[in-house]
């Protein structure tokens, strides 16, 4: 078993004094080669913030990460850029192409950037596995959303990192959509042995991966491997019971007085999706800064895909 990756006592520390948010407590946490990850929690429980200090796009409060046997603190700006750029891959949510490039010249963009030469043999064959091969002179604005995040994951494949890392690859695109992109990542670590790291809050897509991570309040407070999309719904209610009581009270709200709803029904499947199918019943705290986390949106895709 060889460990792509490695958290130990990782912590993330936003602000201070009162206003001070522990995003991420004390994490201990390795990512297996040629494994499928999922790390799973609702919204603000520290996912997007695990991931973006594993993959180097942020530094810690403390505790140290390794990208196989490299600690990525001792790095200084050169290597670390040169990291991010051969050994990790990214797909975003919002995709993050570059809209006046073409298809290809999007998937090839960090190779043109490290002025590395095409592999064309493996080119055609993610393009052919990811049935883009018709679309390569396109413009993003010409591709659907499920177009555009295949390209996203060509992208990412096409340097053979080490990891790629998703943060809710799948959360702008519709189901039909999203199978075909989960089930692309799925082949990719079954066919090319390619290890993946997935933040997601959905049962449906965790149900993808090999391991499923469960983050509560920046901490990891369970492990599964290969559970099923009721398996992963089912836990969820059990330790996320304060965010599963939140849509019960919203239900309640919204049902006709004539129907009941049980609150003990803690494992009602159809309660729990319609919490994490949208991001997490929980909304970002009051306070919680939208301008930093616009500002992050921004420049963590550039630094992601240009080194
Ligand atoms: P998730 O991805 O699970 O929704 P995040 O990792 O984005 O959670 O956030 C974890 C916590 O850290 C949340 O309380 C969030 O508001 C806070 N947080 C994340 N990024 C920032 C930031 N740049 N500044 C301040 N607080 C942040
Ligand atoms: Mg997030």
């Amino acid at each position: 078993m060889t460990i792509a990756a490695r958290a130990t006592g990782l912590s993330k520390h936003y602000g201070s004094g009162s206003a001070e948010v522990v995003a991420l407590d004390g994490v201990d946490f390795e990512v297996v080669s040629g494994e499928f990850t999922a790390i799973m929690g609702p919204s603000g429980s520290g996912k997007s913030t695990l991931m973006h200090l594993l993959a180097a796009l942020d530094s810690p409060t403390s505790g140290k990460v390794f990208i196989g046997d490299t600690d990525v603190a001792k790095l200084k700006d050169t290597p670390l850029t040169e990291l991010r750029r051969d050994r990790i891959g990214f797909i975003f949510q919002a995709f993050n192409l570059v809209p006046t490039l073409s298809a290809r010249e999007n998937i090839v963009l960090p190779l043109a950037i490290a002025n590395k030469k095409v592999d064309q043999e493996w080119f055609d064959r993610i393009v052919n596995v990811l049935g883009i091969g018709n679309r390569l002179s396109h413009k993003p604005s010409e591709l659907s959303g499920g177009q555009q995040q295949r390209v996203a994951c060509a992208r990412a494949l096409m340097n053979r990192p080490d990891i790629i890392f998703g943060d809710e690859p799948t959360g702008n695109l519709d189901s039909a959509s999203a199978a075909e992109v989960l089930s692309f990542l799925r082949r990719s670590v079954d066919e090319f042995g390619q290890t993946i790291v997935m933040v997601t809050h959905d049962a449906l897509s965790a149900s993808y991966a090999d391991r499923q991570v469960f983050l509560s309040d920046g901490r990891i407070i369970k492990e599964l491997r290969g559970a099923s999309q009721d398996e992963l719904l089912s836990t969820m209610a059990h330790i996320y019971p304060r965010h599963d009581q939140k849509v019960e009270e919203a239900v309640e709200e919204v049902v006709d007085d004539d129907v009941s709803v049980d609150p003990d029904s803690d494992s009602d499947s159809a309660s729990v999706e319609a919490i994490y199918r949208d991001g997490g019943g929980s909304p970002e705290p009051e306070d919680s800064d939208e301008d930093s986390e616009t500002v992050m949106e921004q420049t963590l895709p550039r630094r992601a895909i240009a080194g």
